[in-house]
């Protein structure tokens, strides 16, 4: 079975090491299995690429100082709209005119670790549906039908979750992230996704969408994240944390310190790590960054 995985980072901020843990991660498992690793820039939200200026170069730079080479060409997304705009077309869907205050007011308890959309626009009318553009441009959701989607994770085993009718097109016209990463795994020929834990949520989700696309759904690893000391994601206010920010130490002197997080030992070249691979793959716990080192992290009861 081929192994295809992809690293997607965001450019919106420098990688910290949480991102180049899982970026690691992602790697070694890709070319343990012999397989390919490729790189997407998930560039959607121009805004917020803008304020982050020269981001991507930094984070591309990042990955190769520490040997993470991706094979094949940079993806996207800014340049892939038209497939978003396709994919949207072939699926059933529906204008929403809700605002996150109605949104809020009008749903139940937070479910499978989200808090599921309630359908409020599902049955509007036409007539209904008209008085409401004419105050709001509407997002569009795809309609799921009440469906509930299972995905296998490698560290968090089987996981099932409900899919709510989620957007597919922000109300500014926008294609939201769930979609656009479906959209792409597929067409990229993606097989394994390797990512933070905090997207877990977001998989059954995901896969039921690649399966209405008429795809096959990706085995996840979703990996433990790197928290602070309060056991808060790791994030620019917890200091040097970026590959820059760590000034007095090497490239090698980082990946050591993540390899070594990850249960390999101290690892100074990416080959030295990927000989350092156990057959099986429970290296993938969360770690704690405290006082320049990486520990493990104490269970969290999730
Ligand atoms: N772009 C997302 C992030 O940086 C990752 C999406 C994914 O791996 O599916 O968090």
């Amino acid at each position: 079975m081929p192994h295809v995985d992809r690293y997607a980072p965001s450019p919106t901020s420098d990688l910290h090491l949480g991102n180049l843990r899982t970026a690691l991660a992602g790697w070694l498992l890709a070319r343990h299995a012999g397989g390919r690793w490729l790189m997407r820039v998930e560039d959607l939200d121009r805004a917020r690429v803008r304020a982050a200026s020269g981001a991507e170069g930094r984070q591309l730079d990042d990955l190769r100082r520490l040997g993470l080479v991706w094979d094949g060409e940079v993806v996207r997304q800014s340049e892939r709209l038209e497939r978003y705009a396709a994919a949207v077309d072939a699926l059933p869907t529906y204008e929403c005119f809700c605002t996150r205050r109605e949104i809020a007011e009008a749903s139940s308890a937070p479910h499978d670790g989200y808090r599921p959309y309630p359908g409020t626009c599902r049955d509007l009318t036409p007539a209904q549906r008209a008085e409401r553009r004419a105050g709001r441009p509407p997002a569009i959701r795809v309609d799921s039908a009440g469906a509930s989607f299972a995905v296998d994770d490698v560290h968090a085993g089987r996981v099932s979750g409900l899919v709510d009718d989620f957007v597919l097109v922000r109300n500014d016209g926008g294609f939201a992230y769930n979609l656009a990463v479906v959209v792409d795994d597929m067409e990229m020929g993606v097989t394994h996704i390797t990512r933070g834990d905090d997207l877990l949520d977001s998989a059954p989700r995901q896969a039921w969408l690649t399966a209405q696309l008429g795809g096959r759904p990706a085995t996840y690893a979703h990996v433990g994240l790197v928290v602070n000391g309060e056991g808060r994601r790791l994030a620019k206010r917890d200091g040097a944390v970026t590959l820059r920010d760590l000034e007095d130490r090497s490239p090698a002197d980082v990946l050591a310190l993540l390899t070594e997080s990850l249960g390999l030992g101290a690892c100074r070249s990416t080959e030295g790590a990927l000989a350092a691979m156990p057959g099986d793959q429970r290296f993938f716990s969360g770690v704690t960054w405290s006082d320049g080192e990486l520990s493990p992290s104490r269970p969290t009861g999730r």
